[in-house]
């Protein structure tokens, strides 16, 4: 039996909210769970397949992963790991677009989902009918869209951005002197445009999840733990931005946790990733910061109503059924790639890694950015 969550989220140019729905399964008993985990350990091994698995997702997927050989990771690197892994068969326990940027990076592998119905805010609010029409309006800027996007939208782009890169690009563009066009995460792109001083037109959209986080909340949290340090991404409005000791990635938040003097950390982030801080660093506190107050509506209550539609029951039956196959057209996959390629080089002859955001962690706010 699964449950139904009804999604409210932002599409620019639309007055009203849109609403999209997440089915969330039920969750196995001990027994059943114990069961599941020794068939999908069988299969994957079995059918010479890797599982990939997002840092939002249950915990049960997470440590599947890591203890099948697999991955836990932000969505580039699990792309990365894919491409590069021997594996013919790529499992992707995250949201769509993840597994789309999975099969453009690696076209001639199948890649499974347990659920292609796992989408995004920031993916739903940016389709390309709205979008494309913005970019034609504003020729002369350079369409930079953060990976949270479809595979059509990033065909579109000139750049593709995620953690980590998403700065010095955006800074590199603007030294040439180019103009920006934004998409879709407004939260992000005003973080961006603050960091670089760039000329950025942003589409408005946002993830329902990390636009929940509440400053007036936080600031009181604060107070009541003021030996606390405070850790965000910049996917979060700008006055709870102003309150973090650390904004960055998920990367970023990992290390930071690990690396800082504090013992109790407050942190604004998917509570799916409360699993490997608290699993990293066991005697030290975390608490979640607050998504609700007075004047909101709880919409997420920070966890990804789409990353929870991942379960052990459907990781199984796809693995068995091979039903939920990610299709990318090859035309859309290889126009789609060459804006994913121009970051992967861009940041290759950086030399530096486009996920980590770790150098900076410790001295405050860091470039390694991206929540999702
Ligand atoms: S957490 Fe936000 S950005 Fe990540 S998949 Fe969910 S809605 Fe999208």
């Amino acid at each position: 039996m699964s449950s139904y969550v009804n999604v409210e989220y932002e599409q620019p140019g639309r007055c009203d909210m849109r609403h999209a729905w997440a089915r969330i399964p039920e969750e196995p008993s001990q027994s059943r769970r114990a069961q599941l985990k020794e068939m999908i350990r069988n299969e994957l091994q079995r059918q010479n397949a890797v599982l990939v698995s997002h840092y939002y997702v249950h915990p049960d997927l997470q440590d599947m992963a890591e203890s099948c050989g697999g991955l836990v990771a932000d969505s580039l690197e699990m792309a990365r790991f894919g491409k590069n892994h021997e594996a013919r068969t790529l499992v992707v326990a995250g949201v769509r677009f993840m597994g789309e940027t999975a099969k453009i990076l690696s076209n001639e592998k199948t890649v499974l989902m347990p659920s292609l119905d796992a989408t995004c805010s920031l993916d739903l609010g940016c389709p390309l009918e709205d979008f494309g029409p913005f970019c034609d309006q504003h020729p002369e800027r350079e369409v930079v869209v953060y990976a949270n996007t479809s595979a059509e939208v990033k065909a579109r782009a000139h750049w593709v951005v995620t953690s980590g890169c998403a700065v010095d690009i955006v800074a590199h563009l603007h030294q040439q002197g180019k103009k920006i066009l934004w998409g879709p995460d407004k939260h992000l792109g005003h973080y961006v445009q603050q960091q670089t001083g760039a000329d950025m037109l942003l589409w408005e959209g946002s993830c329902v999840v990390h636009d929940e986080f509440k400053a007036q909340e936080l600031q009181a949290l604060k107070v009541q733990h003021p030996e606390a340090d405070v850790l965000v991404h910049p996917e979060s409005p700008a006055a709870v931005i102003a309150l973090a000791d650390v904004v960055g990635s998920t990367s970023a938040i990992l290390q930071a946790a690990r690396q800082r003097s504090a013992q109790t950390f407050i942190v604004a982030t998917d509570n799916g990733m409360m699993h490997r801080l608290r699993g990293q660093n066991p005697h030290k506190t975390f608490l979640e910061a607050p998504t609700a107050g007075t004047s909101a509506t709880c919409r997420s209550c920070a966890h990804c109503p789409w990353m929870a539609m991942n379960g052990l029951e459907n990781l199984f039956h796809v693995l068995t059924t091979h039903g939920n196959a990610i299709q990318v057209p090859p035309e859309l996959a290889r126009r789609a790639r060459i804006p994913i390629q121009r970051m992967l080089d861009f940041t290759a002859a950086r030399g530096s890694s486009s996920h980590s955001g770790a150098s900076n962690v410790g001295g405050g706010i860091v470039p390694g950015i991206g929540a999702a």
